[in-house]
């Protein structure tokens, strides 16, 4: 533990404003140029909170110094505490007070956290956190993060807080070349609680650094000594692939997957390697890897965890990707050994190794594929996995969602390539547009928000994160320990590496069929909404799934709801927006009104989301006899007005079951047709404000992201 003065020090050499002030002993005097009012503070070993103990005494007169200690001294005493000495300084005008924090997480590096409330920080936790180094631009983001951001900005005729100031109070603590990153390795913890901050300064009143063990962080998995990028394309359009495990008595999971891509249409060639059996799921084998003729790109490794290095070394030179589907390495604690003999035994072979205690590779172009019957239509987007089981849902689930996978990679352990890797190569690659990942582990996350900071090319990328209970938070001796739960880092991460957070799988299948469907090029404005469609109710409800997504609904200026009042329809509607329909109103020109009333709306207010949605039963059983296929009507009316307009408007369709097993059907033809015009559709307006939120989020984030590349 620093003392207080001592930590005091080291931030105004990095230029934080402190206190003017001086440690001394009881008794002492102190000299002329620490003026009053004074705070007297004690000094003693015992104490962490000080004003606990009776340890703080603010608006205190030089000639006062004596008392105050004598008094303060007593408390201490009662409360068991030694007064060792004092420490006096200037007494800074009044303020907000804001808590600047930092503590070190084991692969994460320092989390910074910024909150409001002083000694109260606990109780509100209205805190945000960051990953340093911070920009500027992050740390305001930091502060607009927090619900207590209105108060400082002078909220309720308090005072105005100068934010530019304590931004740069927060730079200069944790920057690019701030305080944080010359500290020791010992120095684990971090409160400045409070910072005052007035109209015109922001100053650290009080320090605390913490000392403690430090954390072996060992080498970061993906360190490859040769620093070339990996070409992942013959993992994805494999031509030759081994098999390792199968069996030729019993088969097994191995087996199953010389099956699997046998029936998905794999037209590369299939190498079963068995040192004994001859033929394999019909297939002639070879003895081991030394004996392949030539270079094989995907390897499928289900051998006992014991046994897999020694068959991968004999394809050094001649296997470029290896999955191991193996467990019983570093996720076990016997395992750990194993795992490092099995990345350097490939290091050595010159093969990238995905895995080991993962499930399997899926890359749609390739025909290659783990999941049994898996969709196999090419799509742009690519996902990555810490879970193996997972990967099967998200692949089954997402293309039930209306995502066509380019690829889903289940990584398990990571122990060479990882995560951050798979994200770059992402980038690069042409054929996908769109990045999901599941992730479990924080550190992984951070290697990702590394790859997206210094990476020139942005592609949306949606997150969802497993582990996101408070649980993380570890008992800490400062304020930004206690308060840094795994609950607050992710977010944090999502937020500084510009993805987008969700909290479900369905969610998480949601976003990424909404951006791989829609043209990102078109960049809405603002984040109003309108919708339009059949059922009152409904439409209210979606207004305030909406609203909880933070898009708004306003209504209509009046000129359009002229406009439209002017399309000469059918009475019963409200066309305020949201625009109710009844079925009736659908009816006209067999649906193809719909074209008339988008056109309208999308010319007249551009909102930034236009969303459709139709009760397809009741459409059908109303419409279906007398005026055919309305709801296609409606989709085409959607796909022609965007076409034909020129504004900056997403539009999204819900198309809504009854349940019954005819609609369903309907519905599942009717996605699809929408989807192939690039109209993405949902099941519910929840899933559809959770798009338009995670499209908004990205759209912006790509145009900045190609804004910041031109230079302008
Ligand atoms: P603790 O160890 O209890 O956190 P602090 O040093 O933070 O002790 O002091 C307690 C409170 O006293 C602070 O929250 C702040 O309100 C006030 N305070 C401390 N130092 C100063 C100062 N130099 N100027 C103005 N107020 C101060
Ligand atoms: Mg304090």
């Amino acid at each position: 533990m620093f003392t207080e003065a001592e930590g005091k020090s080291l931030l105004s050499a990095f230029g934080i404003d402190t206190p003017r002030g001086i440690e001394i002993a009881v008794g002492q005097m102190i000299s002329d140029d620490i003026r009053e009012p004074l705070v007297v503070k004690a000094i003693s070993s015992t104490l962490v909170h000080k004003s606990d103990a009776g340890g703080v005494r603010v608006g205190v007169r030089r000639d006062e110094i004596d008392e105050v200690a004598a008094r303060m001294g007593e408390q201490l005493a009662a409360a068991g505490h030694r007064l060792d000495g004092l420490l006096v300084e200037e007494m800074v005008p009044s303020g907000h007070e804001v808590i600047v924090g930092a503590v070190r997480a084991p692969g994460l590096g320092w989390t910074v956290m910024v909150g409001l409330g002083g000694v109260l920080v606990e109780v509100f936790e209205d805190v945000a956190f960051g990953l340093a180094p911070l920009a500027n631009e992050q740390i305001l983001d930091m502060l607009h993060e927090l619900r207590g951001m209105k108060v400082l900005d002078g909220a309720r005729g308090g005072e105005k807080a100068d934010i530019p100031a304590l931004v740069t109070l927060i730079s200069r603590l944790a920057g690019p070349n701030g305080l944080l990153q010359s500290l020791p390795d010992d120095v684990i913890e971090i409160d400045l609680n409070p910072v005052i901050v007035s109209g015109t300064r922001a100053v650290a009143v009080d320090a605390r650094f913490v000392v403690g063990p430090v954390e072996d962080t060992g080498s970061a998995p993906g360190d490859r000594d040769d620093g070339r990028a990996t070409d992942f394309t013959p993992l994805f359009h494999p031509r030759r692939i081994a098999v390792l495990g199968a069996s030729g008595q019993r088969p097994n999971l191995a087996n199953r997957f010389i099956r699997n891509i046998l029936s998905g249409g794999f037209d590369g060639t299939i190498v079963p390697i068995h040192p004994t059996a001859d033929s394999i799921e019909g297939l002639p084998t070879v003895r081991s890897l030394a004996e392949v003729d030539q270079p094989i790109d995907y390897a499928f490794v289900a051998l006992p965890a014991t046994r897999v290095s020694e068959a991968l070394s004999r394809g050094a030179g001649r296997v470029r990707f290896a999955q191991v589907i193996s467990s019983g390495f570093s996720e076990v604690e016997e395992g750990k050994d194993l795992e490092e003999t099995l990345v350097q035994t490939v290091r050595d072979a010159g093969i990238r190794l995905i895995g080991p205690n993962c499930l399997g590779t899926h890359a749609s172009a390739g025909r290659l594929s783990f999941v049994p019957e898996a969709p196999l239509t090419p799509g742009t987007t690519a996902v990555v996995s810490q879970s193996g089981g997972l990967s099967v849902d998200i692949l089954r689930i997402g293309s039930l969602r209306g995502i066509d996978f380019h690829s889903v990679v289940s990584i398990g352990n990571g122990a060479d390539v990882t995560a951050a890797e798979l994200v770059e190569s992402a980038l690069r690659n042409d054929e996908v547009r769109v990045i999901g990942l599941y992730l479990e582990s924080l550190a992984a996350a951070r290697e990702v928000l590394d790859v997206l900071t210094r990476a020139e090319m942005r592609k949306p990328v949606v997150l969802l994160a497993g582990g996101r209970t408070s649980e993380g938070s570890r008992a800490a001796t400062s304020h930004t320990g206690a308060l840094a739960g795994n609950h607050r880092l992710w977010p944090a991460i999502a937020r500084q590496a510009g993805m987008t957070l969700v909290d479900s799988l369905e969610d998480f299948a949601t976003a990424l069929h909404a951006l791989s469907t829609l043209d990102l090029t078109v960049k809405p404005n603002g984040r109003d909404a309108v919708l339009f469609g059949n059922g009152g109710g409904a439409s209210v409800l979606g207004a305030d799934a909406l609203e909880r997504q933070g898009l708004a609904t306003p209504p209509l200026a009046d000129s359009v709801v002229e406009e439209l009042d002017g399309l000469g329809l059918p009475p019963g509607n409200g066309l305020r927006n949201p625009i109710d329909v009844p079925a009736g109103t659908l009816a006209v020109k067999n649906g193809a009104i719909a074209k008339d009333v988008l056109a309208v709306v999308l010319a007249g207010s551009e909102p930034a989301v236009l969303i459709s949605h139709l009760n397809v039963g009741i459409i059908q059983r109303n419409l279906g006899e007398t005026h055919g296929d309305v709801t296609g009507t409606v989709i085409d009316s959607i796909a022609g007005a965007r076409d034909e307009a020129t504004s900056n408007t997403h539009q999204l369709l819900v198309l809504k079951t009854d349940g019954s097993a005819d609609t369903e059907a309907l519905i599942t033809t009717y996605a699809h047709r929408a989807r192939t015009r690039g109209i993405p559709v949902f099941p519910a307006f929840e899933d559809a404000a959770l798009a338009a939120r995670a499209v908004l989020e990205q759209g912006q984030r790509t145009y900045q992201a190609s804004r910041d590349a031109d230079g302008r």
